[in-house]
């Protein structure tokens, strides 16, 4: 380990500082910081999680209605019926999104 005082590096089982003398004890050391496996990775993946609910949220219900309002003004039926698929997703996005962040 590395002696506090002057920062020679000592054998681990060093009591004292082979250049400056200065005692080293385990307190000395900088403490090893506990971290929780997966902890970290955990608040990052949820951050991320949110941002993309929140974008999500957002950006469905928008699009889908918008898109699902165009296409079912289309004449080509196979577009009514994608209008048709999109104005659902987008107004349960709608609904999600007003459960989550309206009440
Ligand atoms: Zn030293």
């Amino acid at each position: 380990m590395f002696c506090p005082s002057c920062g020679q590096s000592n054998p681990d089982e060093a009591k004292f500082c082979g250049k400056c003398g200065a005692a080293i004890t385990a307190a000395a050391a900088p403490k090893p910081v506990h971290v929780e496996p997966g902890a970290k990775d955990t608040g990052v993946v949820s951050q991320t999680m949110k941002t993309w609910m929140l974008v999500a949220s957002i950006v469905l219900p928008v699009v889908g209605i918008v898109v699902g309002i165009v296409y079912l003004l289309d004449a080509n039926p196979e577009k009514k019926e994608a209008g048709k698929l999109w104005l659902i997703v987008g107004i349960v996005a709608a609904v999600i999104w007003s459960a989550l962040f309206g009440a």
